[in-house]
């Protein structure tokens, strides 16, 4: 049976990544209680591995750097990204909060500082930690989630029974009862079922990356064969379970595939790639193909940068860098003033501790490697230089250049990165209010959803950060409806 409504209305959250943390923490904030399930043996899903950063459009972080930006800019770039696809009351919803979004992760600790040009942006936006000078760098996901979750632990201290968390313990149905979702069925690690009943029931289960044999096959099949940036948990189970009681699915065709996964020379041809952070391309970082050559617009959406490596790069040979295992791939290049910019310790950990780059002293070096004529790669350098230098028409169209072109007499590293499965951007169909809606129409009463499990605010192509940017907002606003359950449903 579900649990009467209390003045603390108790809500079920499915799903520990960030969708699933920021609702908690909004129920919490709003006077509610909640029981977080988790099917793994800790929070954190592919939102601890997000490296880029969240989008926020008009905060103090941008005004102090003099960048200018507004919600609407924001709204045009989401827009134009997902080709007018998208759902444009939620890219509102979305923009319109990014500023609040950004906040409050500053308000439990996140230093969200220093911004990045991301590909499809029109000004630096995305949020992430600026890198120190010494020491390890922070990635921007694995921090907003160490910090909202020391956040509700603390508030677990005070209070516990305001938050209760249950990892290993996985969602397998979805209860509903005379017309409401009362809970849900879940399997704990030792294959024990029970159900968990509150008010209300969020699902912040993510996305289904890695689920190869199933919706991927079902709706995916231009994707197969590709490999993953995601954690094996990425098995759209949320929305295979809602889908059961009758939630509408949008957009599950649109698989982003992100043009740049690094190729780990140690085992070329593994199926789960380690994310290169748009961020490199964001500081300057050039793509060329085996050849030698530039072939795109590196600040280009990611489905046209990966479309350029399908149709203008091939596989790498295995004599460079261990090679590209078979599959089509582009060569990233980075200069000591592009790292730099980066962030020098996140550079190091790509280069020294996983081996993904190497450096070579100059041009000719680079072009011995790749089994290139020395004047392909200088021509390639040169011809940039004058493009960065605004003498010439960029062939691509690239109109913003970043921190600097690469001389080509000073030492250039290379790393091969080839495209993979990195997020899916169709899901659960939800309105304005988080709400899961229905084929008919209509909310499913008592039922909320948030983050990669939802589709529409993305359209036909995702903006990088506007993943990390929905979980926030989203997330908050099923919090919000979701203790104002009862409320909701007299309104139905
Ligand atoms: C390598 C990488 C880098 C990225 N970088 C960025 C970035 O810089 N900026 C950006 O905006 N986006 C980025 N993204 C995308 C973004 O990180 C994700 O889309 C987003 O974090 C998804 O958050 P979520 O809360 O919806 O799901 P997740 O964070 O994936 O969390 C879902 C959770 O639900 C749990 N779960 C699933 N099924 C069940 C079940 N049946 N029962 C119980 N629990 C279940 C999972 O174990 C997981 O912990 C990146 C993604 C990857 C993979």
């Amino acid at each position: 049976m579900a649990s009467q409504l209390t003045a603390e209305p108790t809500v079920v959250v499915v799903g520990g990544g960030l969708a699933g943390l920021s609702a908690s923490l909004e129920i919490i904030n709003e006077g509610g209680k909640v029981i977080l399930v988790e099917g793994e043996s800790n929070t954190g899903g592919n939102s601890a591995k997000a490296s880029s950063g969240i989008n926020g459009a008009g905060t103090d972080t941008q005004k102090k750097l003099g960048i200018q930006d507004s919600p609407e800019l924001l709204i045009k770039d989401t827009l134009s990204a997902g080709d007018d696809e998208n759902n444009k009351q939620l890219v509102k919803v979305l923009s319109e909060n990014s500023v609040a979004a950004v906040e409050f992760l500053r308000s439990v600790g996140v230093d969200l500082t220093d911004v990045n040009l991301c590909g499809g942006h029109s000004v630096p936006r995305t949020h992430w930690i600026p890198s120190p000078k010494e020491g390890r760098p922070i990635p921007a996901g694995f921090e907003i989630m160490k910090r909202l979750r020391a956040k509700l632990n603390e508030l677990h201290k005070e209070k516990p029974e305001r938050f209760r968390l249950l990892t290993q313990t996985k969602m397998v149905d979805i209860i509903r009862e005379s017309g409401k979702v009362v809970g849900v069925e879940v399997v704990s690690a030792d294959g024990e079922k029970s159900k968990i009943t509150g008010d209300a029931v969020i699902l912040a289960t993510g996305g289904f990356s890695a689920d190869q044999d199933g919706l991927l096959k079902e709706f995916g099949t231009q994707t197969l064969g590709f490999p993953s940036t995601n954690g094996a948990f990425a098995k759209g189970e949320g929305v295979k379970i809602a889908r059961k009681l009758g939630a509408k699915l949008i957009g599950m065709e649109r698989i982003q595939i992100h043009p740049t996964a690094f190729v780990d020379p140690k085992e070329p041809a593994a199926g789960t790639k380690f994310l290169a952070a748009e961020a490199l391309r964001g500081k300057g970082a050039l793509l060329i193909n085996s050849e030698g050559k530039r072939f795109g617009n590196e600040l280009g959406r990611r489905d046209y940068f990966t479309g350029r490596i399908q149709e203008h790069a091939k596989p790498i040979e295995e004599s460079f860098q261990g090679g590209s295992a078979g599959r089509n791939a582009a060569i990233m290049l980075m200069s000591e003033k592009t790292i730099d910019a980066f962030g020098r310790p996140a550079f190091n950990f790509y280069a020294i501790v996983k081996k993904f780059f190497k450096k070579y002293e100059n041009h000719q070096e680079l072009a011995k490697a790749l089994n290139v004529g020395d004047a392909v790669i200088k021509a390639t350098l040169d011809e940039y230089q004058e493009i960065f230098d605004g003498k010439k028409e960029d062939p691509w169209g690239k109109k913003v250049f970043p921190v600097a072109a690469i001389s080509p007499n000073e030492p250039i590293y290379a790393a091969i990165v080839v495209p993979a499965i990195h997020y899916t951007i169709g899901g659960l169909q939800i309105d304005d209010h988080a709400r899961v809606i229905d084929e008919q129409g209509k909310p499913i009463v008592g039922l909320y959803a948030a983050g990669e499990v939802t589709g529409g605010v993305h359209g036909s192509n995702r903006l990088g950060g506007n993943s990390l940017l929905e979980c926030v907002v989203f997330g908050r606003i099923a919090g919000h409806s979701g203790i104002n359950a009862s409320k909701t449903r007299t309104e139905l």
